[in-house]
């Protein structure tokens, strides 16, 4: 089983390890912060260095418990090798900054317009992050106001809260999935990893996130889209010009 750094510490862009298999071109590690697929957000890349040569990660993918790191070209490389990793962090943390705004701008249709509907799915880019909702009065002008609520919450500097609780404690905190086979995956589960935006909202997740809410910068409603009585799409960008703002 992998040591998952990226779990311990989202900010981590470096690391040691030691190959333990090689197959074609996937590796596996004893430990890594490389993030794989998962929960809606696009694994890293990056590179693993051994010795004066360079193997690029282009894909990372779960693999049962383990982490399937797959190369452009493994020649060279075999198990228990040392080799540095480096994930390609300017785009990770575009993904950990939309991860945050997407549970922001969810947190905010459940505690104040949960009566009117519901996020269906959802998917971050790099570049942008698009969320679905069952939500029949959901309009343009209804998605710039709870982007303005959201935009509010990102100045406010609000901690994002990740830790982990036993499946009692999460059962009793309610809520904390939004799906189906979210609420049946919680009950499968001894510890379950919860990500809370303080004073708003917490959910159930694996995945990676910025620590302060003001690192995301302001958004904008990029797309709004209307698939029908119920299916809305909302798409969400950095707005032009906007840099983070240091904390
Ligand atoms: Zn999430």
């Amino acid at each position: 089983m992998v040591e998952r750094l990226y779990l311990k510490d989202m900010y981590m862009k470096e690391f040691d390890a030691t190959v333990t298999k090689v197959d074609g071109t996937r590796a596996w590690l004893d430990r890594t912060a490389f993030y794989p697929t998962g929960g809606g957000q696009p694994n890293d890349t990056g590179r693993l260095v051994s010795g004066s040569i360079e193997f690029d990660v282009v894909d990372v993918r779960k693999d049962g418990g383990d982490v399937a790191h797959v190369l452009r070209s493994a020649d060279g490389l075999k198990a228990g090798d040392a080799v540095r990793g480096a994930i390609d962090w300017e785009k990770r943390y575009a993904y950990m900054k939309y991860h945050t705004a997407l549970h922001i701008f969810d947190g905010i249709v459940v505690a104040r317009h949960a009566n009117a509907g519901f996020s269906t799915g959802s998917q971050i880019y790099a570049d942008r992050v698009r969320i679905d909702f069952d939500m029949p009065e959901l309009n343009r002008e209804l998605a710039q106001e709870i982007l303005n609520q959201t935009n509010m919450i990102i100045d406010e500097g609000r901690r994002i809260i990740v830790r982990e609780v036993g499946r009692d404690e999460a059962l009793r905190m309610g809520n904390l999935a939004r799906t189906e086979p979210g609420r049946e995956l919680i009950m499968k589960l001894d510890i379950v990893r919860i990500v809370e935006i303080e004073g708003l909202d917490a959910q159930m997740d694996g995945g990676l996130h910025v620590l302060n809410s003001r690192e995301i910068g302001r958004l904008d409603l990029s797309a709004f889209t209307s698939k029908g009585s119920h299916s809305k799409r909302v798409e969400l960008r950095m707005a032009q010009g906007s840099d983070e703002i240091p904390v």
